[in-house]
């Protein structure tokens, strides 16, 4: 679906009646993630025969569409989730954007939807936010939420061929920190997904796509229900390796046994996960804490083997929306461990400071990752 691709200009047209101080305020002292959203939102379309065309800026409003459009049938639809971050001299940073819009055209790829220009998709997000900025947080752990997101426009059934239409949009959401308690994050307790797989070999795991997360439903489910916070998925083929979780990705604190060197351990991109940026930023972060960086695998049996000889002391969870949340507990049909003392270890707690540094411009950012 690629075509020569002229620079894209979007009409802004702000509102004339945009929620008033005092509502907002109250908002940004508590915010509720992904309920409220800012006054505008950016639009652009695609259609085969014109490419990507009238980008707008407008009001946050209804999106009317056919029962017809194709979105509603077979779930053509992507998404990113990024932050925006109230700096500590009150101006807004994005965090590493050009690496979101990267993968939403890597996700666009495997969906068959047209992909957009990176620059276009930094310039639509930064054009939100700056319209917008008075809506981001300046309260500890708390950040603007941006979701961009396309879907398939096409008015047809018919699903030999991708559709020929599509909109992009970016919304926003005041958003406070995830599983954090007032002295820090909190150890969750994850479920092993051992019935229901996320993504199979060859599948759509590594996109983002919104079919992912629809299929993730019932496991999720079922992980509150035996009082876990978290589905940790297992691969689909042996059920047995781990892969990530619902909606981060999962990072080891590895010791060798001789003792003499530690290391992050990450399972490696094998097509059925999602490439997380904070996976990739934490990474790099890593080898600044005199950690070796490890993309391999582990299964279900090793983790639990690791913890009990100690040479697993730490694991946490990492994504956008939580940053770092620490995993305390391990619990599946037939099996209960804990990691650790079961409370936020030192690697995990050292690597969020560095990270949630960078991001609010606390630390100065020599890798030059904040916009
Ligand atoms: N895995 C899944 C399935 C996710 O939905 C997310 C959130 N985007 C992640 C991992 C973490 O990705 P990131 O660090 O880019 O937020």
């Amino acid at each position: 679906m690629g075509r020569a691709v002229v620079i894209i200009d979007f009409d802004v047209r702000p509102i004339r009646n945009p929620m008033s101080e005092l509502d907002r305020r109250e908002i940004l002292n508590a915010p509720v993630f992904g309920k409220v959203f800012t006054d505008h939102m950016v639009t652009l379309r695609w259609d085969a025969e014109r490419g990507w065309h009238d980008g707008r800026l407008e009001a946050f409003q209804n999106i009317a569409l056919p029962p017809s459009a194709s979105v509603f049938h077979y779930g053509q639809e992507i998404f990113e989730g990024m932050k925006a971050y109230r700096q500590q001299d009150g101006s807004i940073a994005l965090f590493r954007p050009e690496r979101n819009a990267a993968r939403f055209n890597a996700s666009a790829r495997r969906l068959a939807m047209p992909e957009l220009p990176v620059d276009t998709f930094v310039r639509a997000v930064e054009l939100l936010v700056r319209q917008d900025r008075q809506w981001v947080p300046n309260g500890d752990g708390t950040s603007l939420y941006l979701r961009p997101f396309m879907i398939a426009t096409e008015p047809t059934l018919g699903f030999t061929l991708p559709a020929r239409s599509y909109l992009f949009c970016v919304i926003a959401c005041p958003a406070s920190a995830v599983f954090s308690t007032r002295t820090g994050p909190r150890a969750l307790t994850v479920w092993l997904s051992e019935e229901y797989a996320r993504a199979a070999p060859g599948g759509t795991g590594a996109a983002k796509a919104g079919g992912n997360y629809a299929a993730a439903f019932l496991a999720q489910r079922e992980a509150v229900e035996q009082g876990c916070d978290q589905v940790v998925w297992l691969d689909a083929v042996e059920h047995t390796w781990i892969e990530e979780m619902g909606g981060m990705n999962l990072c080891f604190v590895q010791h060798s046994a001789d003792g003499e060197s530690s290391s992050l351990m990450t399972p490696a991109l094998t097509g059925t996960l999602l490439p997380g940026v904070t996976r990739d930023s934490l990474l790099q972060l890593a080898g600044r804490l005199g950690l070796g960086r490890n993309e391999g695998r582990i299964n279900v049996q090793q983790w639990r083997k690791q913890c009990e000889a100690g040479l697993i002391t730490e694991v946490f969870a990492c994504g956008t929306a939580a940053v770092i949340a620490p995993v305390g507990r391990v619990r599946g049909a037939n099996d209960e461990w804990t990691i650790g003392d079961g409370r936020p270890g030192p690697v995990t707690l050292r690597l969020r400071d560095e990270l949630l540094g960078i991001q609010y411009g606390r630390i100065p950012d020599d890798l030059g990752w904040t916009h």
